[in-house]
C-alpha cells in the first residue's frame, strides 16, 4: 500500500515544472486568497497560530480549465510542499476495505512529511452526495466516512520534533454542488475560480502567442481586441485550444501545396500566425468555447450561497 502511495500519489517535487503566480493569467482575488490563507502560513506558522491558526481545507471550484489545477500546484511550489496527487482512479480500489487504508496511508503520510498538500482533483466524484456519482454504495460510504474522519483529526499542532504539522486538503471541481454538506463545511474556504474576462484573455492570447517568437508583433492593440471579443465565454483551456490550432494554418498551408515543401523549409520562413488564422479556426475547425453559459448562473448562486 506504501508502495502505492508513493508511486500514483506522491508527487516528487522534482518531477515537475515549477508553477509561478505569473504564469497564471487572471484570476487575482484567487491567488491574493491563497497566498493569505495558504502561503503565508505555511512559510510562517509561528505567526499564524491561536486565532491565526491556518484552515485545513479549501476548495477551488468554477468552470473547467479556468486554471485551478494550476493554482493548486503553485500553491504546493510556493510553500515547498509536499504534494499528494489523489484521483479517483488512485486512492478508490476495488478490494474491500483497501480505500480506507489508502486514505489512513495517505493523511499519515501527508503529516509526516509535512508541510504537505492533498490535493484533490474533481473532489465531487469521490465525496458526492449520496444519489450522485461519488456516492450512494456501501462502499464509497465507508469511504467517504473515513476521509472525513481522517480530515478531522488533522491538526495544526507542535510535533514532537518542535516542528508544526501543517496539512492541508485542497479539492477541486467543477461541479460544487454535487458535494456532500458534511465535506462541504469542511472546506472552511471555497475560492471561486471564473471564466477569462475581456483582459485576461488578451493577455493569455499575448503569452500564448509569444511563445513563437515573432507572432506578436503581427497583432495590433485592435486585432487583439477584436480577438478576446471573438473569444467571450472561452475558457482558458479554451484559449489554449484555439491559439495552439491557429498556430497550425500557416503548416496547413504549406502541406495543401502538396509539394512535400513543408520537409524543406527553413523554419525562420514559416508566416507568423494572423487575426484571419483564428478567424478560421473558430468558424471553419469549430473551436469554441466549451463552457455552457447557463452553468455560470449555477456557479454564482452556489457562490452567493456558499462562496467565500
Ligand atoms: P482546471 O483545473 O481549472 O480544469 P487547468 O489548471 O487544468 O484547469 O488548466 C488547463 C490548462 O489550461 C493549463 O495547463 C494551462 O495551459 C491553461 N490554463 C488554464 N488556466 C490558465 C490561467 N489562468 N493562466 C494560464 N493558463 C491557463
Amino acid at each position: 500500500m506504501g508502495k502505492q502511495i508513493f508511486q500514483e500519489i506522491l508527487v516528487a517535487r522534482s518531477s515537475q515544472r515549477p508553477i509561478t503566480w505569473d504564469d497564471i493569467i487572471g484570476l487575482n482575488n484567487c491567488k491574493q486568497q491563497l497566498q493569505e490563507t495558504i502561503v503565508f502560513p505555511f512559510l510562517r506558522p509561528d505567526l499564524f497560530s491561536g486565532l491565526r491558526e491556518p484552515i485545513n481545507g479549501l476548495l477551488l471550484y468554477g468552470p473547467p480549465g479556468t486554471g485551478k489545477t494550476m493554482l493548486a500546484k503553485c500553491v504546493a511550489y510556493q510553500t515547498e510542499s509536499t504534494f499528494f496527487n489523489v484521483s479517483v482512479s488512485s486512492i478508490t480500489s476495488k478490494f474491500l476495505g483497501e480505500s480506507e487504508k489508502l486514505v489512513k496511508g495517505v493523511f499519515t503520510l501527508a503529516a509526516k512529511l509535512s508541510p504537505s498538500i492533498i490535493f484533490i482533483d474533481e473532489i465531487d466524484s469521490i465525496l458526492g452526495s449520496r444519489g450522485s456519482s461519488g456516492g450512494g454504495r456501501e462502499s464509497s460510504r465507508r469511504f467517504k466516512n473515513e476521509f472525513l474522519t481522517q480530515w478531522s483529526n488533522l491538526s495544526y499542532s507542535l510535533a514532537e520534533d518542535g516542528s508544526f504539522n501543517r496539512v492541508l486538503v485542497l479539492g477541486c471541481t467543477n461541479l460544487p454542488w454535487v458535494i456532500d454538506d458534511a465535506a462541504r463545511r469542511r472546506f472552511q474556504k471555497r475560492i471561486y475560480c471564473p471564466l477569462p474576462n475581456f483582459q485576461d484573455r488578451i493577455n493569455l492570447i499575448e503569452m500564448l502567442l509569444s511563445k513563437n517568437k515573432d507572432n506578436i508583433a503581427e497583432f495590433n492593440n485592435d486585432q487583439l481586441q477584436e480577438l478576446a471579443q471573438l473569444t467571450d465565454g472561452f475558457s482558458n483551456s479554451d484559449l489554449l485550444t484555439l491559439c495552439k490550432d491557429a498556430s497550425m494554418e500557416p503548416i496547413r498551408e504549406l502541406i495543401k501545396k502538396g509539394d512535400n515543401s513543408i520537409l524543406n523549409v527553413d523554419k525562420n520562413n514559416i508566416r507568423p500566425i494572423n487575426l484571419k488564422d483564428f478567424k478560421t479556426s473558430i468558424n471553419s475547425n469549430k473551436i469554441k468555447g466549451s463552457v455552457n453559459l447557463n452553468t455560470i448562473e449555477s456557479y454564482d448562486q452556489w457562490t452567493d450561497q456558499f462562496g467565500s
